[in-house]
């Protein structure tokens, strides 16, 4: 047995006419750039996740530039941050010359410590960009909480964070993620759990003026065609796979249940393993499970084990960003950021998507435990 870490084709195999439609349809129209496909898929975004506004875009990376742009996170303004995130969640903030400042994670959900948010604070933070990793998100009251009473901008990074909720205020209502901040993004990359045929992106919020200039800045700075109010860009999500993202998405509660459902198969099986630990969920939200990570004893050793076994596994993510060669000049060293640089030094993303059989997540484990019986 071959156990693949991701695979797409799977879904497209069982679902091909609806996505054949989608995409010939979207061909026949000859409308390739912000079709009527795009702006339905909008406005499904915002009808699932109770967004006001959302505003695709070309990628999660241009949504998070974007964003940042649009905040004020530049000009030698600081922005608190994770250290353990993808690249695209700091470079957005020093793109624009602003310096991300970075507060360790987490032990328990990897996400950022939010106790260790407030020391970092000063006159010149302007914002907080939590990143909600994996399958949960962030601790959004605490963050919320810090931003109001310091006046800060809030921008999630909810790039893997499709379909995940976070307790309301009143205890009952869920949120979306994206939609509790200033603004938050999503990103549609072919692995995530709401993925396109390609790159996309989309930027969510409840205010107006941001909403307005989202739009502009995504057709150059645009008010109207060649008139140009701001320096903008070029970053707008292809008809095709607003196409082919409105057919996931109808099917995405299903998607999401059986992730919760292959997530469990993986607990059940690895609970009394004792070299590997499966991290908890923190807070009254409901997760997702985008991702499902595992704590394990020599790594490095496990992953060429289940290689050789034909599992394929990831890390994210291998190297935390404050010891980048890009953050040089941020002036940060190894020891800074202690939790952050122990789990990347043991976690490890076992293979999960919907389609994933219990035969195979059962191949992977009991490879996992042959490989500590040795
Ligand atoms: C995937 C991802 C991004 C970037 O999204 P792209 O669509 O690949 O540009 C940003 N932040 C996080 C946390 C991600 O996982």
């Amino acid at each position: 047995m071959e156990v693949k870490f991701f695979t797409p084709t799977r879904e497209y195999s069982e679902k091909k006419d609806e996505f054949d439609k989608a995409i010939q349809s979207v061909i026949n129209s000859g409308s390739f750039i912000m079709g009527k496909e795009v702006t339905d898929f909008e406005d499904a975004i915002k009808k699932y996740t109770g967004a006001k506004y959302a505003i695709s875009v070309a990628s999660g990376t241009d949504a998070l530039v974007i964003a940042s742009d649009i905040l004020g996170f530049k000009d030698k303004k600081e922005v608190i941050t994770s250290p353990f995130t993808f690249l695209a969640s700091a470079s957005c903030i020093a793109m624009h010359n602003a310096k991300p400042v970075f507060v360790d994670i987490d032990e328990t959900t990897f996400n950022i410590d939010a106790n260790k948010i407030e020391e970092k604070i000063n006159p010149n933070t302007v914002g907080i960009l939590p990143i909600h990793l994996f399958c949960q998100m962030s601790d959004m009251d605490k963050i919320m909480d810090l931003a109001s009473k310091n006046n800060l901008r809030v921008l999630e990074d909810a790039a893997e964070a499709f379909g995940m909720r976070w307790k309301g205020s009143n205890g009952i209502v869920y949120k979306h993620s994206g939609t509790i901040g200033d603004m938050g993004i999503f990103s549609f990359f072919p692995t995530k759990t709401l993925g396109g045929y390609g790159d996309g992106g989309m930027i969510v919020t409840n205010d107006a003026k941001l909403a307005e200039m989202a739009k502009m800045f995504r057709v150059h700075g645009a008010s109207k065609k060649y008139h140009y109010d701001y320096l903008g860009y070029n970053s707008r999500l292809d008809t095709i796979q607003a196409a082919v993202l409105s057919v996931k998405l109808k099917h995405l509660d299903k998607s999401i249940e059986k992730r919760l459902k292959v997530s469990n198969w993986y607990k059940k099986r690895l609970i009394d393993c004792e070299y590997v630990k499966i991290p908890g969920i923190k807070g009254e939200q409901k997760p997702v499970y985008y991702v499902f990570n595992i704590l394990a004893e020599s790594r490095d050793k496990l992953v060429a084990y289940l290689k050789q076994n034909n599992v394929g596994t990831s890390i994210y993510y291998p190297i935390p960003l404050h010891l980048q060669k890009c953050f040089n000049h941020l002036g940060y060293k190894e020891g800074d950021f202690p939790v952050a640089e122990k789990v990347s030094k043991e976690i490890l993303a076992l293979p999960i998507y919907p389609e994933i059989t219990e035969d195979e997540v059962d191949f992977v484990c009991t490879a996992i435990k042959n490989f500590y019986k040795k």
